[in-house]
């Protein structure tokens, strides 16, 4: 089935620009193999002239298989004086041997005059010499026509022909450029329409994000006839970035109702954006549109219950379609449904009208009012809502006591804690050091636990966030610690909430080893 829409990833080139990014080869290969999987139409792999790493990227790129994307070198038209067969830069680009170039070129003149100091007349020509010399060397050429909506605005005759002279010379696309990212969707359309109406080629887009247009831009000048568009995953890039094709993709297939990537990729969408943040080491954005964990959260009562009813009535699209998932946050703005579907989720059976179920929200109710939070604390909430249907069953262990201590000498502090556990009738207690009190707190906890219940070896505490919650006046501020735990095939959270730091880390932690110990 041919494509309406062609996908144009420059993660690797344009991406890479961005703040923070930083690529390596084994990287680049990795992304493109991923990409290349997805089912985009082209990788634009590097610059070749610009460093080394990009020319190993290219070389090993060469060797390898690409089952659906085309992998494109680019560069920028030949400099001014220079026949283009002298040019260094075209040599470098053909080493590249890719079977796609792309040249990016001048289209505003105050570039042109004031930047390159060349005459308009001569722009032209490197734009025509360098896309035939490629074109010649067996090369299909995409034409970034830099600043293009910029340079359209302040003399539109020269910006068309700039894009003619591409088109003349055998440019397979000109893609038209929002380069300083500071065009409206409104003036895209008209430019993309009105190019559209006078190359022949097709057209394509290449937006930036400097307004928050980024994704609308690009959507705009597919809706006025472009038929290739260009962006990054995740919208990396220079300044605030480049158009994300994370929304692009979704939108023209689900909203648009054309085709870009291949349909059966688009549950894998969310996979992607998260491979390629894991590969860049960025943490991945919770409320990022159509992929963030926030997505599809829903937190209002009103909205849940709903929800529940009809999921079309408060979501845009079925989350599993982009391969997300919908979520019901347990807040104090919830009613009873949100601890119905949060029970379900979590094993328990309730009905909406038991009894249980009004305890339980209430309860839940009463302890956000004491800070507590549970939207990242499931554990906890397992344990709250079994502790009203057992009706406070017995525990399974109790700390009797503990104790904890400091130390410094001129090098290091070390903390140290000993921790009086009870199993049934018999006790443990155990010693255990640590960098901070409540590594130390935790390792002298787990130690003595041990003794009872050897599998709690494998639980590991994966992260530790504290809270400080504004006291009212004339109270102490109160301490909110979230923690995370695993025992290498799932992660749970749970949470304490004290005026001291260490008694509601140690709240946390005996939820976290009391739910290791219940689940299955
Ligand atoms: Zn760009």
């Amino acid at each position: 089935m041919k494509s309406n829409v062609e996908i144009y990833d420059t993660t690797l080139r344009d991406g890479s620009q961005g703040e923070g990014i930083n690529f390596s080869v084994t990287d680049k290969l990795r992304i493109a193999e991923k990409l290349d999987q997805f089912g985009v139409h082209y990788i634009e792999g590097g610059w070749p002239g610009s460093n080394p790493k990009d020319l190993e990227f290219f070389k090993q790129a060469a060797r390898r298989k690409w089952r659906h994307a085309r992998v494109a070198a680019f560069s920028m038209t030949r400099r001014k004086d220079m026949r283009v067969e002298k040019d260094p830069l075209m040599r470098q680009v053909l080493e590249a041997e890719t079977p796609v170039v792309t040249i990016v070129g001048k289209t505003w003149l105050l570039h042109v005059r004031e930047v390159l100091r060349a005459k308009p007349d001569e722009n032209l020509a490197m734009i025509a010499d360098t896309v035939r010399f490629l074109a010649d060397h067996g090369r299909t050429v995409i034409y970034d026509a830099e600043h293009s909506f910029d340079g359209y605005a302040e003399e539109s005759d020269y910006a068309l022909a700039t894009w003619q002279a591409a088109e003349r010379a055998g440019a397979a696309c000109v893609v038209l450029c929002d380069t300083n990212g500071g065009r409206l969707p409104t003036e895209i359309a008209r430019v993309t329409a009105l190019a559209k109406s006078k190359l022949t080629c097709p057209i394509g887009i290449h937006t930036h994000d400097d307004c928050g247009f980024g994704v609308a831009n690009a959507i705009a000048g597919i809706e006025a006839g472009a038929s290739q568009v260009q962006g990054t995953v995740n919208g990396y890039g220079e300044r605030t970035g480049n158009c994300n094709l994370i929304s692009v993709i979704p939108t023209i297939e689900l909203k648009l109702g054309l085709r870009g990537v291949p349909s059966r990729s688009l549950p894998k969408l969310k996979e992607l954006s998260e491979f390629v943040d894991e590969i860049a080491n960025v943490r991945h954005d919770p409320r990022r549109p159509w992929v963030g964990t926030t997505a599809f959260a829903h937190k209002g009562g009103m909205h849940v219950h709903a929800i529940e009813r009809v999921a079309r009535s408060y979501e845009h699209i079925n989350p599993e379609a982009v391969g997300n998932h919908r979520r019901v946050l347990v807040s104090d703005m919830s009613g009873r449904t949100n601890i119905l579907l949060k029970a379900e989720e979590l094993g328990f059976k309730l009905s909406p009208e038991a009894p249980e179920t009004r305890t339980i929200t209430a309860r839940v109710k009463e302890r956000e009012s004491q800070g507590y939070e549970y939207e990242a604390a499931e554990a906890s909430l397992a344990l709250l809502i079994r502790g009203v249907l057992d009706h406070n069953p017995e525990l399974l262990f109790t700390v009797d006591a503990y104790h904890i201590s400091m130390r410094r000498d001129a090098r290091e502090s070390v903390c140290e804690a000993t921790v009086k556990v009870r199993v049934g009738d018999k006790t443990a207690h155990t010693v255990a050091e640590g960098d901070g009190p409540v590594n130390a707190l935790d390792g002298a906890l787990r130690r003595a636990l041990v003794n009872f219940f050897p599998r709690l070896k494998t639980v590991q505490l994966t992260d530790y966030k504290v809270r400080i919650l504004d006291g009212v006046a004339g109270t102490a501020a109160k301490t909110r610690v979230l923690i995370a735990s695993t025992n290498g095939k799932s992660e749970w959270g749970t949470v304490g909430v004290s005026e001291n730091i260490i008694e509601a880390s140690l709240q946390a932690l005996v939820d976290s080893m009391e739910y290791a110990l219940l689940r299955k």
